[in-house]
């Protein structure tokens, strides 16, 4: 789930073709998420990521968690509502 969005600005050092070294700055979009299998809060660098997986109608999840297991999990929660008969008791709040 994503969070907000933050900048940093960067400093690098580059070699001119004299040989003075002279530093300039570039600032980062960092996106700040929350992991959907452990809820730990995390960042990743927005030019690192999928456009289309800018929004959070995906899930996202941190790299101390299995990304395969998860996604499993979620596909045995979505089959579970398929199998579900029609006169089940549940209501759409509780799926
Ligand atoms: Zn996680």
């Amino acid at each position: 789930m994503i969070i907000t969005t933050e900048y940093i600005t960067c400093e690098y050092t580059r070699t001119s073709k004299l040989g003075n070294t002279h530093s300039y700055f570039r600032k980062k979009t960092i996106i700040i998420l929350r992991c959907d299998s452990c809820s730990l809060i995390f960042n990743r660098e927005k030019g690192l990521m999928a456009p289309a997986r800018m929004s959070n109608q995906v899930y996202h999840v941190c790299s101390n968690c299995n990304v395969k297991q998860f996604a499993q999990s979620k596909g045995v929660e979505r089959r579970l509502i398929w199998k579900m008969p029609v006169s089940s008791l549940k209501t759409l709040d509780h799926l």
